[in-house]
């Protein structure tokens, strides 16, 4: 294309120390990633996407890690450079939002084996994907982000050919294809990442669960949604879940049966990936996101954790588990754990300081 020689030459790197601002960079959509922007920004101008990111003044590091957070000498950089400010950029990263509630704003940030923020891979909506031609939200790489309330639909965390979507080690094609090679003798699969099927939400109770997420998780709420998810991941039953979605249902309750042997070698590798099925991922997190904000968001809390200690699983471990140990800024959720116990046990402080 004739136009992208010219735009490449003005994207030329200025000489420091002084950068000049780029002209007819598009702007970032609401919402979109920095992966998804420097892809655009790339496919616009015919560039590659590491090329892309250095030009606009990103250099110190992966992309992984700027998803989570600019350094302050790249933010300035690329500020100069594109114009934007820095609560735009920063809104493209974790560090903003309901990313950065979702994450407690933590570097490495885990549930009990699963990843609050996913920074080497995205799940997606194909139909957003599709409709935006390749624009990807970052909010769904929360591990809270279960589906798109605009589409009504799961999101999906994997090709068909079992590659995760949109990796920040791949090239800016990964915006709208499967462009992950599953071995080095295999080629990429190619699928176009809008043509991948997505299951439907039924489900009112989760869709009503995930808009008080949006519009009401406060620095308040995020550690009792986190704690809660703590506590679900390791003693939620899919009896509290009898009227999800079949699929969701089915997905949660193979996770509860293979979830002693996962816990066990999870032991002392607190980095391990908890959920091993990307395929299952989003369903099994949809089952653990309505139960523990069900918990959190619950008009009579009390009522709710009795109902929740009656038919969860009894796990001696997690009562133990320094995970689980009560927190400051979980008192609320823990008063009501305490008052009822946990199931199969008497009181939560009985059992705690009595093993
Ligand atoms: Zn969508
Ligand atoms: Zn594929």
């Amino acid at each position: 294309m004739a136009g992208s020689f010219a735009v490449a030459q003005t994207l030329a790197p200025p000489p420091d120390p002084r950068p000049t601002q780029l002209a007819l960079l598009p702007r970032p959509l609401p919402g979109e990633s920095l992966l998804s922007w420097v892809d655009h920004v790339a496919s616009t101008f015919g560039l590659s996407r590491t090329d892309t990111a250095q030009h606009l003044g990103l250099h110190t590091a992966s992309m992984a890690k700027h998803l989570l957070r600019i350094n302050e000498p790249d933010l300035d950089h690329l500020r100069a450079r594109t114009g934007l400010t820095s609560e735009e950029l920063s809104a493209m990263t974790a560090d903003s939002g309901l990313a950065k509630r979702a994450t407690g704003g933590r570097r490495v940030p885990f549930y009990a084996g699963v990843q609050r923020f996913m920074d080497r891979n995205s799940p997606a909506c194909p139909q957003c994907v599709g409709e935006t031609e390749g624009r990807w939200q970052l909010d769904w790489r929360l591990a809270i982000s279960v589906f798109c309330h605009r589409h009504r639909c799961y999101l999906v965390s994997q090709c068909e050919c079992r590659h995760r979507l949109h990796p920040s080690d791949r090239g800016s094609a990964s915006r709208l294809v499967c462009a992950t090679q599953r071995s080095q003798r295999l080629r990429p699969c190619r699928r176009l990442v809008a043509d991948l099927p997505a299951i439907a939400l039924n489900d009112e109770h989760l869709a009503a669960v995930g808009q008080l997420i949006d519009q009401r998780l406060t620095d308040i709420e995020a550690p009792e949604l986190n704690w809660a998810m703590h506590l679900v991941l390791r003693v939620g039953s899919e009896r509290q879940i009898e009227d999800a979605d079949p699929d969701v249902y089915a997905a949660f309750s193979q996770f509860c049966r293979r979830r002693d042997a996962l816990l066990a070698r999870l032991r002392g590798q607190p980095g391990m990936v908890l959920i091993n099925e990307p395929a299952q991922e989003r369903l099994i997190l949809a089952a653990v996101v309505r139960i523990a904000g069900a918990l959190v968001f619950a008009d009579d809390l009390n009522e709710q954790a009795q109902r929740f200690c009656e038919l969860a699983t009894p796990r001696w471990d997690t009562v133990r588990s320094d995970i689980l140990h009560p927190r400051v800024s979980c008192a609320r959720l823990v008063r009501a754990f305490n008052t009822y116990g946990m199931p199969g046990k008497s009181k939560w402080n009985k059992t705690r300081t009595n093993p």
